[in-house]
């Protein structure tokens, strides 16, 4: 016999508990099914210890001790335990289910537990899938048989490796190069394109490749590993060949090279998706091609956006769709602000120059008098983000900005600056 809810969510990382959240306080009855742990890649592999890796590096001057900043990385991901987590998704009334959920058809779920058992759920309203992403693992030879490390690894290790090879050059392997090798590691960062952090201003990737440089990351641009080669049975050290023939040496291989949406197991084909392809949702994160409207897609799974804090927001909305309100999500597409916790920080929100011209928007004239993005740079600058959210989300007018008046002497001055440079 089947368990019946109104609601099932497959995966509970942050999205997954938020989307639960909102419809189980909006009354309705809530299934939270999750096979690892309640809090997700985010809270045990992500989000949190690359932040506990880092954020001593800006605030404690003197060398660091790496078995205390590895200590302080254990207790930020509660020793990998859910308990507290738990906690919380009881107390927000969601009924956990442990296991692995797999749609079966339209509203069916089957969750199997690590004992072999299998459970049925049925969902009266909706399904909701919340199951995340994976490392995209590139097509390098040797690479997958050296076997080396992802996220998981990459912020997870127990030790600092002697000398690392970092693979990528996004925000994942900016942080972890920075984070090691303030820890002691020999970093070696291997990027592809002409510069870093490409989906960002352009003077940022320069300011960051510049940062790492200066604390002794050789940094490889335009340059790709065409071969890894690991000794001792996969076990021993890598010897990684690149496109300038060049060959570095590493005890750890770290790949950052992009994610691709956790769907290859979840069933998604038994109702006519494609197994291994984001979920493509329109703006209520309702699935596209599903008939009936009752499966939603939220967080890393859509390829919308890949933060959390973007993921919690599509929950939110999702939560109220299902509980008949009307929302749609936008800010997402328009206007979502992003931090890279590397010494300079990096702020950003909206577009950049070059994608709101590629979108088709007057940069730079008078017509629109509106921020469609905000960039900054320099310590602290994630805490100075919000103020350019709230222009770019709310499209304020900059003759309106003028009269918010900052605070002397505090960092959010440059807005007089910025206004100026505006002819204000
Ligand atoms: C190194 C790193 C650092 C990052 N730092 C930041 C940051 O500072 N700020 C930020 O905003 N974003 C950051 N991100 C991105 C962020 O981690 C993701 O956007 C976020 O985790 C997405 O949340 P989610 O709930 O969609 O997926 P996840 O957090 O991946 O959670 C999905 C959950 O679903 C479960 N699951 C999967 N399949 C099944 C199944 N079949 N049955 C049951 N359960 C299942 C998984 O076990 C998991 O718990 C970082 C990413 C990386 C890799």
């Amino acid at each position: 016999m089947a368990e019946t809810f109104d609601v099932v969510v497959i995966g509970a990382g942050p999205t997954g508990e938020n989307a639960g959240a909102r419809a189980a306080a909006g009354g309705l009855k809530v299934a939270l099914v999750e096979h690892e742990l309640l809090g997700g890649e985010c809270s045990y592999w992500a989000c949190m210890p690359s932040k506990a890796l880092l954020h001593p590096g800006e605030t404690i001057k003197e060398p660091l001790k790496a078995e205390a900043v590895l200590k302080h990385r254990d207790k930020m991901v509660s020793g990998y335990d859910d308990k507290s987590q738990v906690k919380w998704a009881e107390g927000a009334k969601l009924t956990v289910v442990r296991g692995r959920g797999k749609l079966t058809g339209p509203r069916k779920v089957t969750v199997e537990g690590k004992d072999g058992k299998v459970r049925e759920l049925e969902a009266r309203r909706a399904v909701v899938i919340a199951t995340g992403s994976k490392p995209r693992m590139p097509d390098i030879q040797g690479l997958k048989d050296s076997r080396p490390w992802d996220n998981r690894e990459g912020t997870g290790s127990k030790a600092v490796p002697g000398r690392l090879v970092v693979l990528g050059g996004g925000v994942e392997a900016v942080e972890l190069a920075q984070a090691w090798r303030e820890l002691g590691s020999e970093v070696t960062l291997v990027q592809r394109g002409p510069r870093l952090l490409t989906r960002f201003e352009p003077f940022v990737g320069e300011q960051v490749a510049q940062a790492l440089r200066d604390t002794g990351v050789r940094v490889f641009l335009e340059t790709q590993a065409t071969k890894v080669q690991r000794s001792g049975e996969g076990k021993g050290e890598y010897t990684v060949t690149l496109s300038n023939r060049d060959t570095l040496r590493a005890d750890a291989l770290l790949v950052a090279m992009g994610r691709t949406a956790r769907t290859d197991d979840v069933g998604v084909d038994t109702v006519g998706l494609k197994p291994g392809a984001s979920i493509e949702v329109d703006d209520q994160l309702r699935a596209k091609g599903v008939d009936g409207g009752w499966l939603y897609a939220c967080g890393d799974v859509n390829g919308r956006n890949l933060l959390t804090h973007m993921g919690k927001y599509q929950a939110r909305l999702v939560g109220d769709v299902i509980l008949g309100k009307p929302a749609k999500a936008w800010a997402d597409t328009k206007a979502t602000p992003q931090v890279v916790f590397t010494h300079p920080q990096v702020a950003s929100v909206g577009h950049t120059e070059e994608q709101a011209r590629k979108a088709g928007v007057p940069v730079k004239t008078v017509q629109y008098r509106v921020i469609v993005g905000a960039t900054f740079t320099g310590p602290g600058v994630g805490e100075m983000l919000h103020a350019a959210t709230i222009a770019v989300a709310g499209e304020v007018p900059l003759d309106t900005l003028w009269h918010a008046v900052p605070s002397y002497p505090t960092m959010s001055e440059v807005w007089l600056r910025l206004l100026e440079a505006y002819g204000l």
